[in-house]
């Protein structure tokens, strides 16, 4: 609703200028561009022999956080079917760096697949991941609008459950992830946006946020290659495969039939020189050494 008269209202609709086409505000500007992902490198990785480190499967309406060491690659997958999994990153030795969604919609697209990366918060700005590899790349944009691996929204939490349906529920991906993240020392508060992998949303056509059933199948999965090293928490969500998605008493209890595990591996190169001798290096934080234009006085000014 607008403040404005009616025909006040039609007049500036009327005369407002024409807009062009509008382009990509991000595009990469060049191959150097950080935005520019390597393909051929990442494809050599991705499809070089490797050894497994470390593997588990996460049971419906749960929450794991775990680490891995830079020039890994963890691939998450759906080994029973649909399932959508809330996915938080944190550098390991330091969670203040820690997953920043909003930039990475900036910079790459509000669903990610391979060669987006997921880039962490200020003041670091570097990659955390690249994605290598995505058997859910051919979906596309659906007949809705949706799309899948999902930066457009957050996780699912009791507050916002409670605040709508009145129901108190402790499994919401927030409280997941949370208690993913206590045996590793952090706390409810390092919990951050997440990215929705194997989740299908959308804005309609008045710019709503929605979200369709999820499209995977039994072994489908997503890779990423750890551009540093990493503590990862994913959750899997009470919704499942959010083919029953509803808010409301009760409503957990009926989607309990479409939840299923997810699966986490995370591999290192068989042969750990591939990545050296093909010029990969950790990823470097911003080299914006500012201090914002301030000058900090050291005490009490001295003059009258
Ligand atoms: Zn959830």
């Amino acid at each position: 609703m607008s403040n404005l008269p009616p025909n006040k209202e039609a007049e500036r609709l009327r005369t407002r200028a024409p807009i062009r086409q509008p382009v990509p505000a991000y595009l990469p500007t060049g191959t150097n561009s950080p935005l520019t992902v390597d393909r051929k490198l990442y494809t050599k990785i991705q499809s070089s022999p490797r050894v497994l480190l470390s593997s588990f499967t996460l049971p419906i309406r749960s929450g794991k956080a775990w680490t891995a060491p830079a020039g890994s690659i963890i691939r998450i997958s759906t080994p029973d079917g649909p399932q959508v999994g809330d996915l938080n990153i944190w550098n390991q030795h330091n969670p203040r760096e820690r997953f920043w969604a909003s930039r990475t919609r900036q910079l790459h697209s509000t669903h990610v697949s391979v060669g987006d990366r997921l880039w962490s918060c200020l003041p670091y700005m570097r990659p955390l991941v690249t994605i290598i590899a995505d058997t859910l790349a051919w979906y596309g944009e659906d007949e809705t609008g949706g799309r899948v691996h999902d930066l457009l929204g957050t996780r699912c939490d009791p507050y916002i459950n409670t605040l709508l349906s009145g129901g108190s529920y402790d499994y919401h991906c927030h409280s997941n992830l949370t208690r993913a993240a206590v045996p590793f020392g952090l706390a409810e508060t390092d919990v951050h946006d997440v990215i929705n992998l194997f989740q299908v949303t959308g804005l309609d056509e008045k710019g709503r946020y929605f979200m369709n059933a999820c499209p995977a199948e039994k072994g489908d999965y997503i890779e990423f290659l750890a551009e540093q090293d990493l503590l990862m928490a994913l959750s899997t969500c009470p919704g499942g495969d959010l083919s029953l998605w509803e808010f409301g008493a009760d409503s957990e209890k009926g989607m309990i039939q479409c939840c299923r595990p997810l699966k986490v591996e995370v591999f290192r190169l068989e042969d750990d020189e591939v990545l050296a001798r093909s010029g990969w290096k950790p990823a470097e934080i911003s080299k914006y050494r500012g201090n914002h234009g301030m000058v900090i006085p050291e005490g009490e000014s001295q003059e009258k």
